[in-house]
């Protein structure tokens, strides 16, 4: 840990050859970038392109943040171009959902990473990075709650007024939870600020796990569900869980600030725990897509385009507006200036040094 206010310049051993980025501490840096317990290996708020993209290699406490969601979405990513360049695999409607799912993760994984790169651009791109980070996640439940709506529901609560009404609320907790986690960034008032994205995600994530809260409360037969999938389903669950402690617990980080500056930080845990739940999801979806074919198709009838891509398309299109309308704000003269007296709040400050 070098000396209080001193800047640092990042070395990996395989960075011998690429210009070298200066790393700030934790009191270099505007309060909005600063981490809890994380104390040195900032970048510069004010980061030209190139800067952010060789950020990529050097030991800066983004650079782990970007790879533990880059390299998750190459692998994801491959996989779905697969499927897509398919001609059987994507001309059965039956495959739509899982497809809608296999691309919103692709979207969640990448948006991730563009905006751990790309949030040392300026103090505004910093706020729409961060903004991106949470509208694809919010995307990424949407696509996976189109397939839960049509391979996981079990026998027994398909077509009944839960499972008609299943997916809208999906889409307008997504909505709900993208502009309460925007409005957590930079809002004056101290209960939406600190307590706002505590509400809406609980709400969104049970409401998205309804399918499963089904099976696991009220049982389901053999001819309702995938065995192979349950096992999958667990350990999605299991994953997800270690991923909100992490995220929570700001664990190792809090029991030895500066220590965890550049690896192991529990950001990285979140993102590993993420990646491995969406790696239990495919497989748990594609177990039911296999298991459940027939049972599904007589229930259910033929997946729609509208059902699927269309559920998918309009979300991202409205969180694309949504984030627009909050960089066209985010620029007006003197609103990074009210969100600076804002964040100097006591309530909000007593955490940061
Ligand atoms: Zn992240």
């Amino acid at each position: 840990m070098e000396p209080k206010g001193m800047s640092k310049v990042s070395t990996m051993p395989w960075t011998w050859s690429l210009p070298a980025i200066k790393t700030l501490r934790r009191n270099e840096v505007p309060l909005s970038y600063r981490e809890p317990f994380i104390l040195s290996r900032y970048r510069s708020c004010r980061s030209s392109l190139g800067t952010c993209l060789l950020s990529a290699l050097h030991a800066t406490n983004e650079t782990l943040n970007f790879w533990t969601h880059f390299v998750p979405f190459l692998v994801l990513g491959l996989v779905t171009l697969q499927h897509v360049l398919d001609p059987s695999f994507r001309s059965d409607p039956f495959n739509w959902a899982f497809l809608v799912f296999a691309l919103s993760g692709c979207v969640y994984l990448l948006g991730s990473s563009i905006a751990h790169m790309f949030s040392c651009y300026s103090e505004v791109a910093h706020y729409i990075c961060y903004f991106i980070d949470y509208s694809t996640v919010s995307i990424y439940m949407v696509g996976l709650c189109v397939a839960y709506n049509e391979y996981v529901f079990p026998r027994y609560a398909i077509n009944t007024v839960m499972h008609r009404v299943y997916l809208p609320m999906v889409f307008l907790l997504s909505l709900l939870f993208s502009a309460t986690s925007c409005a957590t960034k930079y809002s004056k008032h101290h209960l939406l600020r600190i307590h706002g994205r505590k509400v809406t995600f609980p709400a969104y994530f049970l409401w998205c796990n309804l399918p499963l809260a089904y099976r696991a409360f009220f049982g389901s037969s053999s001819s309702s569900s995938s065995s192979t999938a349950d096992v999958y389903h667990i350990a999605h669950t299991i994953a997800a869980t270690l991923a909100g402690l992490s995220y929570a617990s700001h664990l190792p980080e809090a029991l030895a600030p500066g220590r965890f500056d550049f690896i192991a930080q529990s950001h990285q845990l979140f993102h590993l725990c993420t990646a491995v739940l969406t790696y239990y999801q495919y497989h748990a979806l594609s177990a039911e897509m296999h298991d459940r074919r027939e049972e599904l198709l007589t229930l259910c009838g033929t997946p729609t385009f509208v059902g699927t891509f269309g559920v998918l398309l309009a979300n991202i299109f409205l969180h694309g507006v949504l984030i627009a309308g909050l960089a066209i704000w985010l620029r007006k003269p003197g609103q990074l200036a009210k969100i600076h007296k804002s964040l100097e709040m006591p309530t909000i400050s007593h955490k940061e040094d």
